[in-house]
């Protein structure tokens, strides 16, 4: 059960909810050298688990790892953030979204 922002009435449960943005400003991410670390999809890599089902490679340890982990960079760039919205009901986000559009 929830509050309709946009015509203030009561909700019963089981009816679904949605957020209406009402406001957007303009947002510049910066650049994050390496901001992310994904494993490494190679093509020796899935031979050697094919073939070695049971043996596990002789520098198993946290080099191994290491190798196994890379860096990637975030380029950062422009978009779009929320700046203020609201919770409305379906017959109203409708509504608002032909209004808006
Ligand atoms: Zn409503």
């Amino acid at each position: 059960m929830y509050q309709c922002k946009n015509c203030l009435k009561n909700i019963n449960a089981n009816i679904s909810s949605f957020l209406f943005i009402l406001s957007s400003r303009p947002k510049q991410y910066p650049y994050r050298l390496k901001a992310h670390w994904c494993k490494r999809s190679d093509s020796n890599q899935q031979k050697t688990k094919s073939s070695n089902t049971q043996e596990l490679p002789s520098n198993f340890n946290k080099t191994f790892v290491k190798e196994k982990i890379k860096p990637s960079t975030d380029p950062g760039g422009k978009g779009l953030e929320i700046e203020k919205e609201i919770q409305v009901c379906p017959d109203c986000y409708h509504d608002l979204n032909k209004q808006h559009s």
